[in-house]
């Protein structure tokens, strides 16, 4: 993968838990690893077909100059998600935070924070059989969308489907939903799950009727198996309500 890497990018600013930091500009120190596929850029050498570290750096300033934050952890979290969200090419970031002033009694050289985030394609399957099921689905979506971090692309038709696993009895609602993602996979679970509550999901019974289910179906090219997560989906492909819609809008997956 291409890299564009900036270095030792130095903004005065007033991020800290202490108050004094919070009027007292100190040194931020940048190290930005941005990861985009530059190979058209390069072969027509035209800028418009790559990040402009310009302007890349202009807005990290504006970021870490027009807040203040306790953290460097939300200061460095900031950042990548204002890269991300306006550099729509950018598959990559790494992004790491210097506060060499930072007041500490002992003598040290520096301390800073490092996040990094890849931009996924992830397939949900959203089912609901309480309530008013397409208001729940369409309320879900934007939910979805209005989550820092996820951007929904392709959305299914809404299916009418028989209950699954013998404990349900009403007829289900589902769809399959396509996001574009930079939040890690138990991020991104956590998240869904604060969703599944907002819309009224409660958890007593596995398979039974519920207001709103989300489940991650594929997360990239990712498998994922722990006592939270398994990725891909274990029982999707048993799943007609699953497949169908997935299938509509992802057929490559077929
Ligand atoms: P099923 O997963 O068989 O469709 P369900 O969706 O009704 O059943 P939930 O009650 O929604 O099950 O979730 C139970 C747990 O499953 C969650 O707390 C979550 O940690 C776990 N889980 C494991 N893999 C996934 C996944 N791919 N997507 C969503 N949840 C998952
Ligand atoms: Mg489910
Ligand atoms: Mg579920």
């Amino acid at each position: 993968m291409d890299k564009i890497l900036i270095r030792g990018l130095e903004i005065p600013a007033c991020h800290g838990v202490n108050p004094p930091e919070k009027v007292n500009p100190q040194p931020f120190i940048f190290d930005v690893d941005i990861a985009a596929d530059f190979y058209r850029a390069a072969k027509r050498d035209d800028l418009s077909l790559t990040v402009n570290y310009s302007s890349a750096c202009r807005l990290i300033t504006e970021v870490v100059s027009s807040n203040t934050f306790d953290l460097i952890e939300k200061l460095a979290y900031e950042c990548v998600f204002a890269l991300f969200e306006n550099f729509s090419s950018v598959s990559g970031i790494s992004l790491t935070v210097w506060k060499p002033q930072a007041p500490m009694k002992r003598k040290f050289s520096n301390v800073g924070v490092t996040v990094s985030l890849k931009r996924e394609s992830v397939y949900l399957s959203l089912g609901s059989s309480l309530g008013d099921k397409k208001a729940t689905l369409d309320t879900a979506i934007e939910k979805l969308n209005k989550t820092r971090g996820i951007s929904v692309q392709k959305v299914s038709e809404y299916i009418a489907t028989e209950p699954y696993g013998g404990v349900a009895k009403n007829e289900f609602l589902n769809c399959a939903v396509q996001i574009s993602t930079i939040l890690p996979p138990h991020t991104l679970l956590d998240e869904i799950q604060r969703i599944e509550a907002e819309c009224g999901r409660v958890r007593n019974k596995r398979w039974e009727d519920r207001t709103l289910d989300i489940d991650i179906i594929f997360y990239g090219d990712k498998t994922i198996r722990d006592e939270r997560l398994t990725v891909p989906h274990r029982d999707w492909n048993n799943r007609d309500f699953v497949k169908i819609p997935l299938k509509s809008i992802a057929p490559q997956l077929f």
